[in-house]
């Protein structure tokens, strides 16, 4: 089980036992609040005791002494006050979750001195407890600790904060926004025996229930439209494919929609160019581009967003079999293009081409953003701290840059040319499916463009940020669910009305 948070906020505090944790400046006094938390002033003294400077997501946990209406005091450390971002509260959040999973009820004061707390500050500290307290354990037969101690019961959560009536409000967005990222980290999560193309597309179906219209391409409609390349990649599984396509029509009627497109390989073998056993279990997160899409999809619809969207997933598996497809197979796309497949393991992008050139056709979209876990060369050059994003628009990919900084899922433009381009031709057929192992990431996004004809197009390679990154403050969980704030962002800030 999760960690279960029942949050609300208030303007003042009525404290009898419990947990209260306060937030403090390294540059300004301890938070508002302190005195009814605290009336001994202890926490002045551990403080000093303590050397307590206050740096970011730094925790002083303190046990109240007698006659206290609180049972436990922790001072969370915010950095100095004129730095904070949103991400920083994100942060702060995440860290006060760590510190209350277990407990009964905790009460948080939020009014730092030298902090301007508003509404939003106050909605972003509550998004980074929800995303905090994400666990993925529906497998796990036997209880943590923490859970024992909770024993199946929310924490009760009071925010004291003067902007109380305003955040109140602004978090049923966090809410929203949470179910998004934590969706995605399900999916993802999942192992990949109980999560095939058609149980990823029932998922997508249930998106209906918040207005989203979706439709389930089968394998044989997508033969009538000439899906090739998608089709060559599924053949040599026992499940089927599916195409989900989920439009969210929030604005208005004529408006051309924004397009995401999602790499859902929910199993990746490598198929006949089959990969080394260490680590294979990984390639249950494939499908991180297709997770990230219906998390986003699920945001837009759930806050009823004001604009038109599409998001597409393609979903296979790739496995070796007698029926796989083989190096040397040459295959013909949606677009009439045809690819030589050089290695079988270089699949996404053959099931990204179908699904891109499909919602051009359809949709005549104002931009289209895929997102997949498409390559390891992005790994190695960018680790897991940013995405690798290739564009051919730049007013797009700013944008995306821009909402990478201030959701801190964060992207790095790579460059594109003609001579990379030039790397994926192919002596039988009009190019190949790999450009061999240097600039392995860019002739990848090169490939995916020979599919977006004049389309504003940006290609986010999220290998190394969907899944197995550094655990953080605000994720605990294997799959981040990464993409999906970053995209909402993108959407709120550019292209709603
Ligand atoms: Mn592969
Ligand atoms: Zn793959």
């Amino acid at each position: 089980m999760a960690a279960k948070f029942d949050i609300s906020f208030s303007k003042s505090a009525k404290i009898s036992g419990g947990l209260s944790i306060l937030l403090k400046a390294s540059d300004a006094d301890l938070a508002a609040g302190a005195e009814i938390a605290d009336p001994a002033s202890v926490i002045a003294r551990a403080m000093k005791i303590a050397k307590f400077s206050a740096k970011p997501v730094s925790t002083l946990d303190i046990v109240a002494p007698e006659g206290s209406p609180a049972e436990r005091l922790i001072v969370i450390g915010l950095g100095k006050a004129e730095e904070l971002t949103a991400h920083d509260w994100l942060k702060a959040g995440g860290t006060a979750a760590s510190k209350i999973k277990s407990v009964e009820k905790a009460t948080i004061f939020i009014d730092a001195p030298g902090v301007d707390i508003d509404a939003k500050i106050a909605a972003d500290f509550a998004l980074g407890i929800l995303l905090r307290g994400y666990s993925f354990d529906t497998y796990k037969t036997k209880k943590t600790d923490d859970e024992d101690k909770a024993n199946g019961k929310a924490t009760k959560v009071t925010i004291i904060t003067a902007a109380a009536a305003g955040a109140t409000k602004a978090f049923a967005d966090s809410e929203v926004v949470a179910d998004g990222v934590n969706l995605a980290r399900d999916l993802v999560n999942e192992p990949p025996n109980v999560l095939g193309p058609v149980e990823f597309a029932a998922k997508a179906k249930q998106l209906e229930k918040l207005g989203v219209e979706v439709e389930i391409l089968t394998e044989r409609e997508m033969k009538r439209l000439g899906m090739g390349a998608l089709l060559g990649v599924a053949q040599g599984s026992a499940r089927p494919p599916r195409l989900a396509i989920m439009q969210w029509k929030g604005g208005k009627a004529k408006e051309r929609p924004v397009a995401f497109v999602g790499k859902g390989v929910v199993f990746d073998t490598g198929g006949i160019s089959i990969k080394p056993a260490a680590g294979m279990e990984d390639m249950k997160g494939d499908m991180g581009g297709a997770a990230a899409v219906t998390g986003l999809m699920h945001v837009l619809a759930a806050r009823k967003a004001a604009v038109n969207a599409v998001g597409i997933i393609g979903l296979v598996e790739n496995m070796p079999d007698g029926n796989a497809q083989r190096p040397g197979d040459i295959v013909t796309s949606m677009s009439g293009q045809t690819i030589e497949v050089i290695n079988t393991d270089a699949e996404g992008r053959l099931v990204l081409c179908d699904a891109l050139w499909y919602c051009n056709d359809r949709f005549k979209p104002q931009f289209m953003i895929n997102l997949a876990t498409l390559t390891g060369a992005v790994v190695v050059a960018l680790g897991s701290v940013h995405a690798g994003l290739f564009s051919n628009d730049d007013a797009l990919a700013s944008r995306l840059t821009e909402a990478g900084l201030s959701t801190s899922e964060k992207v790095w433009r790579m460059p594109l040319g003609k001579e990379y381009d030039k790397m994926i031709d192919s002596k039988f057929a009009d190019m190949k499916n790999t450009g061999g192992r240097y600039a392995g990431s860019i002739t990848a996004a090169h490939f995916l463009k020979r599919f977006v004809q004049d389309t504003p197009w940006a290609h986010l390679d999220i290998a190394g940020t969907a899944m197995g990154s550094p655990l953080d403050e605000i994720n605990q969980s294997w799959g981040s669910g990464f993409g999906v704030r970053l995209l909402d962002r993108l959407v709120r800030d550019h292209y709603e009305a």
